[in-house]
């Protein structure tokens, strides 16, 4: 996963520990990030969850029937919904009709929890990152291919490229019949599957990674209790609702929790079932430009390592995370002369409609709080807080265009800031800020020890909220840091400046 600081920790801490364990641990994870700055350096999306032992389609690459008219597929029985992949709903089938121009373009799946089964892991949370392609293979097949590449060559006519592409291969995850051939309304050419199999299996890059499955003991799944909820298309994204039921046995006896956790579900009734969401996202066709990381900085990063023909030795391209600020092109000039100017897209954070109504404001001032950083690179709110418009129904929660505070009933005294990055370029699409309620908890006790001497507001087993509020306020302004791409800062402080 790109960018989470705290997340990746706060989840080893639960899982690998007891109970006990897990509240002493959490409740160091706000000030202690060294472990998870360390993990920060690994590459982004594609390097990190190799792919290759996503279930197969059962099959080998070659259709078994040849493609039909058009109409014999589509037939007058179809829902449809235009996007970015066209969805077809004929009875319980579904299919996705996609153009031509979108083959061979990068990709995000981002899969999500919308429910979960207790156990330390809240919905909203991230399962599963990929950059995946769809191409065209023999026979009529469509395939799925998931990038994992993270050896580049610097510039592909030298020979040396060659040797890039030879030893670089990316795993065809799955294979789809092409049922028909069709028409986009741009009169491009367009290719229709079926992808009910797909998304109602156990198909990696839309589903649990083995690491999770292994934490919380999950065997095969249950065909018969596992579903399509929904699924939505939008100009530049497809949402994938389902329900999959898993086998689950508890945790093995032995130091408790150290190999695997017991859900709570599945010590009752050896079966878990969970909602999750996958988001396909189409990239830019055009990378944004990266900025290369400087030690001096803070910021989260990826790596690329790049071969070329010059060389004497292979070079390390690491990369930060940042989100794509640019002056509308209107105002450019104005930009250019050093006025405040709105950027084109503004960085917009919504707040879970779970949150509770009277931390919201201080949430959502935390947030603001950052539009003055961005007012020294030239924008007047780059950045913006907004309530979840719950009326919206064309919306979700875990939708990849959306960046949300997502509020977690649980008692982990703890927050974490993590990002979604294009994997190629560094550049942050989304955020999904992980706040535990509990948080509060830990606010209130390091507020009393730190500062009870000199505040007499400090003397009290439950603050006020105006400074409970107060302290929400901090803790969400720092895990937006996060998001911003900023880790903790360890070099300098406001007396030692770098
Ligand atoms: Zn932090």
């Amino acid at each position: 996963m790109a960018g989470s600081l705290i997340s990746a920790f706060v989840k080893f801490n639960y899982q690998v520990f007891t109970q006990f364990m897990r509240k002493v641990f959490t409740t160091l994870t706000l000030v202690a990030s060294v472990t998870a700055a360390v993990a920060q350096q690994k590459p982004a999306g594609p390097s990190q969850a190799p792919a290759g032992g996503a279930a197969a389609m059962g099959r080998g690459a070659a259709a078994t029937s040849q493609p039909k008219p058009y109409k014999d597929v589509i037939t007058d029985k179809a829902v449809s919904q235009s996007g970015l992949f066209t969805v077809h709903k004929i009875e319980d089938k579904w299919y996705f009709e996609i153009p031509d121009s979108i083959i061979g373009r990068d990709i995000l799946v981002s899969t999500r929890y919308t429910k979960t089964a207790g156990g330390g892991t809240y919905g909203g949370e991230q399962v599963n990152v990929q950059t995946v392609r769809w191409e065209k293979g023999p026979s009529h097949t469509l395939f799925m291919k998931v990038l994992t590449i993270v050896n580049v060559a610097a510039d592909s006519s030298q020979p040396i490229a060659q040797a890039v592409t030879n030893s670089n291969m990316d795993p065809i995850v799955s294979s789809f019949e092409i049922k028909t051939y069709g028409k986009g309304s741009d009169s491009t050419g367009t290719v229709v599957i079926d992808v009910t199999d797909f998304f109602k299996g156990d198909n990696q890059p839309v589903s649990l990674t083995p690491n999770i499955k292994r934490r919380f003991n999950l065997s095969g799944l249950a065909g018969d209790r596992s579903y399509i909820e929904s699924i939505h298309t939008y100009p530049i994204n497809t949402e994938i609702r389902t329900v999959k039921t898993f086998s689950a046995s508890p945790a093995q006896p032995g130091i408790p929790g150290l190999v695997s956790s017991s859900l709570p579900s599945a010590e009752a009734t050896g079966v878990v079932s969970l909602g999750l969401n996958s988001s396909f996202l189409l990239l830019p066709k055009t990378p944004m430009r990266k900025r290369l990381f400087d030690q001096r900085v803070g910021f989260f990063a990826s790596d690329y390592t790049v071969y070329s023909d010059d060389q004497q030795k292979v070079d390390e391209q690491v990369f930060i995370h940042r989100w794509r600020l640019e002056p509308k092109d209107e105002d450019v000039e104005k930009w250019k002369r050093g006025e405040l100017v709105e950027p084109k897209r503004q960085i917009v954070y919504y707040i879970d409609p779970a949150t509770p109504k009277k931390w919201r404001p201080y949430l959502m001032a935390g947030i603001n709080d950052w539009q003055a950083a961005f007012e020294k690179a030239g924008f007047k709110n780059a950045i913006i807080a907004k309530e979840w418009p719950e009326n919206d129904k064309s919306m979700s929660l875990e939708d990849a265009r959306f960046s949300v505070v997502r509020y977690f009933a649980s008692d982990i005294e703890n927050a974490y800031g993590p990002n979604v990055a294009d994997p190629r370029s560094g550049e942050i699409l989304e955020s999904h800020i992980g706040w535990y309620h509990n948080v509060m908890k830990l606010l209130h006790d390091w507020y009393m020890v730190q500062t009870a001497a000199v505040d007499p507001r400090a003397r009290h087993m439950k603050f006020d909220d105006s400074l409970m509020g107060s302290l929400i306020r901090f803790v969400s302004s720092h895990e937006v840091g996060h998001t911003l791409g900023l880790r903790h800062n360890m070099g300098s402080s406001s007396r030692t400046p770098v």
